[in-house]
């Protein structure tokens, strides 16, 4: 049996986009759920001007945040590296110069102007704009005169005329392109001698053993150019799978003006990792059940590339969030808290490091929010009624509860209750509840909004019971004679 070898190519020249973490994703789960073959990490940083180390390192992070592991990269050496592009190109010019001595490549030192103006005439004759290949057939002097002249060529790549190139994507199915549409001859070194993306794809996945292509159909436009070099280098094949984009939920290709693409920003927001690898998991693959809340070994058991659709899966942040949410609710109160405190920090309601005793309040109060939040960066909004000191009602909804005849008996008979209570838990303020309603006949709604609204300045919020035990007698007290003598 070979071995599957599977791999995941990054350029560093931004932030990990959530459509690059599905593909990366779907190489991990493929290799893993064969349980045998290797997954490889490349980094593709031949765009010298735009690539980074710190992006590069921030790649590798997200990658490891997520769960995604590989066997072979730039920080795990196998038998097939260097495995940074930039680190490769010795690799690259052998195999241009095999192709040029097999009369495959030629140098091209057309300008582009005048390569624009050949194109202009290729499309009127041939409908399609093409390179010419104008200087295909320069002769020794010629191009010797061209490198006097100081100007630095491309190397073009032959593209037969008229050939049907065919192959068979597993998720496409089979493709079949005219190598007349693909542009003419093409460029495979750039004139600072790098080489094109589609050269240095081929020679690389070729060099490094690679059996599967796992990538997004942004690139099937490319295959075909890439099967004429695997032909060319005497080359075999993959197998190549090309996963359908991810779209918006108005159906345009996910983009900036869709809110967060980058995996980054949910990791920033609090989206736990569990939850991203299950919901990227399941954007444009299908289990086949019903089942949507799936484990990292239920997903790897049950993945195949199968099971990839050929529809484009549509983002969709809500089912992302109530996804979140149900791995929220699993997690322990105190992973939530730790989780918590960057953003607590940031909202100005903790100021350096955390005393344990704060702490252990602060997941008290973690606690009555945990289970209604979508993600982790809600919970300084949903902590505010914890934290700040004098209340008022924060809308005209909450201050009409306030203006009732009843609402200043109703807060001055609790406040003499709490007074009362040497400890005040959730299950006393039930009790008092209880008592206030049969001393004061006024139940349900009329006695806890405007309760509620004197402590928290809000209609709706957590549990009161709850929420009154993390807030304490004394804030409780404070609260609600500031509202008896300030607000109402
Ligand atoms: N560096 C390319 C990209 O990020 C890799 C494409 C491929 O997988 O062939 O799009």
């Amino acid at each position: 049996m070979t071995q599957i070898r599977a791999r995941f190519a990054p350029s560093p020249t931004g932030p990990i986009h959530v459509g690059n973490m599905r593909t990366a994703l779907f190489n991990y789960l493929f290799v893993k759920s064969r349980k045998q073959g290797r997954l490889i990490l490349r980094i593709e940083d031949t765009d010298l001007a735009r690539s980074t180390k710190e992006y590069e390192g921030y790649i590798l992070n997200e990658l490891k945040w997520l769960g995604i592991d590989w066997d072979e990269g730039i920080d795990r050496p196998g038998e097939y590296g260097p495995y940074r592009q930039s680190e490769r190109l010795n690799i690259y010019k052998e195999y241009a110069q095999k192709l040029i001595d097999e009369d495959k490549a030629y140098y091209c030192f057309c300008s582009n102007e005048q390569i624009e103006r050949d194109k202009e005439v290729t499309k009127a004759e041939l409908g399609i704009p093409q390179y010419s290949g104008r200087c295909r057939n320069l002769t020794p002097q010629q191009v010797e005169d061209y490198r006097r002249q100081g100007i630095k060529p491309v190397l073009r790549f032959v593209v037969p005329r008229n050939k049907v190139i065919v192959f068979n994507d597993l998720v496409k199915g089979r493709v079949e392109v005219n190598s007349d549409t693909l542009g003419g001859d093409m460029v495979i070194l750039k004139s600072d001698g790098m080489p094109t993306y589609n050269f240095a794809v081929v020679v690389d996945d070729a060099a490094m053993n690679i059996t599967h292509i796992i990538r997004g159909d942004d690139h099937l436009a490319n295959t075909p150019k890439q099967l004429l070099l695997y032909e060319a280098l005497g080359f075999e094949p993959p197998i190549f799978v090309h996963t359908p984009m991810i779209l918006g939920p108005d159906k345009a290709k996910l983009s900036k003006r869709h809110g967060d693409n980058f995996i980054g920003q949910y990791r920033e927001k609090g989206y736990l990792p569990e939850a991203m690898f299950n919901f990227l998991a399941l954007l444009g693959w299908s289990p086949g059940g019903q089942e949507e809340i799936l484990s990292k070994e239920e997903i790897i058991e049950n993945f195949s590339l199968d099971g990839i659709s050929k529809a484009p899966a549509v983002f969709d942040i809500n089912k992302l969030n109530w996804m979140n949410g149900v791995y929220i609710k699993k997690s322990s109160v105190e992973r939530i808290t730790k989780l918590a405190l960057p953003h607590l920090r940031a909202a100005g309601y903790i100021k350096g490091d955390i005393s344990d005793e704060d702490f252990k309040w602060l997941t008290k109060a973690v606690a009555v929010v945990k289970d209604r939040l979508s993600y982790v960066g809600e919970i300084p909004d949903k902590l505010a009624v914890f934290f700040t000191e004098e209340v008022v009602p924060e809308d005209d909804e909450a201050r009409k509860v306030l203006a009732g005849d009843q609402v200043p008996g109703i807060l001055e008979t609790f406040r003499e209750k709490v007074q009362q209570q040497t400890d005040l838990t959730a299950q006393a303020v039930k009790d008092i509840f209880k008592q206030l309603k049969k001393e004061l006949g006024v139940g349900g709604k009329n006695l806890f909004m405007p309760i509620r609204v004197a402590i928290t300045g809000q209609v709706h919020g957590p549990d009161m019971g709850q929420m009154i035990e993390v807030i304490g007698k004394e804030k409780l007290l404070k609260r609600i004679d500031y509202t008896l003598t300030n607000v109402l």
